[in-house]
């Protein structure tokens, strides 16, 4: 059946007049999306904000900091982007974010919005001991009935996410002969269907191996289409080659102009060359610095001091990034030390209720969380500088107090939660209240 196109819903709806501006009644969110006329002209769209907590500093006390001071505010929201920062006025026509915390939204960075058992009925992941040969045998006879669900339950996923305050994912998406390129395309019809309320970039992953599946011509026609990242796997476990598999994705990666993100969670003596080997590849190619990342990286927990160190240091000076779900168990990553040396790390889910995993919760907030109690982070500046975690690095004040954000001019993504600051936010994984999306309100509890 042929859907209704969304240029008709708008003329037959009538929503929108080009450059109308859309200011919301006092007390009424403004809810839906920008919508595009039929110029292509974006109408303006402005609403305020009022009674906005936003942290303005720390209170010290002998030299350390005993808590964080707020304030409220009204915040100006015109065409996406965070319009201005006022002094509050309890009396303007605005809408009430009841003294709730505004920070910026959050973004899961490793998550597989195509395959998952969420959205249809409970089931937990299978017996532990499989390996991901077994894994990749195990999906070779399940994914045709996955894919029959894998776009309404995408869909279902990124409602999660923006309940836990999400408004952003990178998906891996498979590229493999079982699915072909359908895993894809039903994952594209999920995102095109959520365009106006949650962001995403993708990565092509041969979750079967690049050559163990003969997954090479896929991955080149999946290369040429709309994803942002070019992924890999366990070159040697699965490929039997690091440098194989490794310089087949750099060279895709080159040619179509795409970053890098590959699952490596093999550890030993191939896992440390697959990160030596790629990061030495982004030296000698720099278009790739900044753009490669590293998923899982667990040799990373497993190596020496001195070693750690120095690959922590190679790592942030090719920019490479790391990208963990903060794993517990056996398997603690170093990441204090890949923050110490400037190393970018990401987190995401991965999972939601899937054959890998059965725990994804949706909340990256609760990720940071878990890195604040694995590291002992516990203090009122540690638990605040956690939150970065969950926002890609960007925090309301900087590590002296100074406020750093919202200023004019941001992208107006935020989040407003039930916390007085972002310490109680990680530390309690306090509830999300409400999700705003380049400056729409996509979510509401
Ligand atoms: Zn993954």
């Amino acid at each position: 059946m042929e859907s209704i196109s969304r240029k008709t819903f708008i003329q037959s709806s009538g929503l929108l007049l080009a450059g109308e501006i859309l200011v919301k009644k006092p007390g009424a969110f403004a809810t839906g999306a920008a919508q595009q006329t039929e110029t292509g002209r974006k109408p303006v769209k402005k609403w305020v904000l009022k009674n906005v907590r936003l942290e303005t500093g720390f209170v010290y006390e002998d030299g350390e900091v005993i808590a964080t001071e707020t304030g409220l505010f009204n915040v100006e929201i015109e065409d996406g982007k965070i319009k201005a920062v006022l002094p509050n006025d309890p009396k303007a026509d605005a809408t009430d974010a009841k003294g709730q915390l505004m920070l910026p939204a959050f973004r899961d960075m490793h998550i597989h919005l195509d395959k998952t058992f969420y959205g249809g009925p409970w089931k937990a992941r299978l017996a532990k001991n499989r390996s991901v040969k077994d894994m990749i045998a195990f999906e070779q006879k399940t994914l045709p009935e996955l894919l029959k669900t894998s776009t309404y339950r995408a869909e279902k996923i990124i409602e999660l996410l923006q309940s836990k305050g999400t408004n952003f994912a990178r998906s891996h998406v498979n590229i493999e002969p079982t699915s072909r390129l359908d895993s894809l395309k039903n994952l594209q019809k999920a995102i095109e269907n959520k365009k106006d309320s949650f962001g995403t970039e993708l990565v092509a992953f041969p979750q079967h191996g690049v050559f163990y599946s003969h997954s090479e011509q896929l991955m080149k026609e999946a290369a040429a289409m709309d994803i942002d990242f070019i992924g890999g796997l366990d070159p040697n476990a699965i490929d039997g080659s690091v440098e194989k598999q490794i310089d087949f994705i750099v060279q895709l990666a080159l040619d179509h102009g795409k970053g890098i993100d590959i699952h490596l969670h093999e550890g030993g003596e191939p896992g440390l060359k697959t990160v030596e080997y790629l990061t030495q590849k982004v030296v000698e190619n720099p278009a790739l610095a900044g753009k490669t990342f590293l998923s899982h990286c667990f040799v990373l927990a497993k190596l020496e001091k001195p070693k750690l160190e120095e690959t922590a240091e190679k790592l942030a000076h090719a920019r490479v990034g790391v990208i963990s779900t903060v794993p517990f168990g056996s398997t603690i990553m170093p990441i204090p030390t890949l923050y110490r040396h400037g190393v970018t790390v990401m987190t995401g889910n991965d999972s939601i209720v899937d054959h890998w995993n059965t725990f994804g919760s949706g909340s990256v907030l609760q990720k940071a969380n878990l890195m604040a109690q694995l590291y002992g982070q516990s203090t009122e500046l540690d638990l605040s500088r956690c939150l970065k975690l969950a926002t890609c690095g960007i925090v309301p004040l900087d590590d002296k107090g100074k406020q750093q954000w919202p200023k004019a001019g941001d992208e107006a993504s935020v989040v407003l939660v039930e916390a007085s600051c972002s310490a109680e936010a990680v530390a309690r994984i306090s509830p999300v209240k409400a999700l705003v999306h380049r400056g729409n309100v996509v979510y509401r509890n």
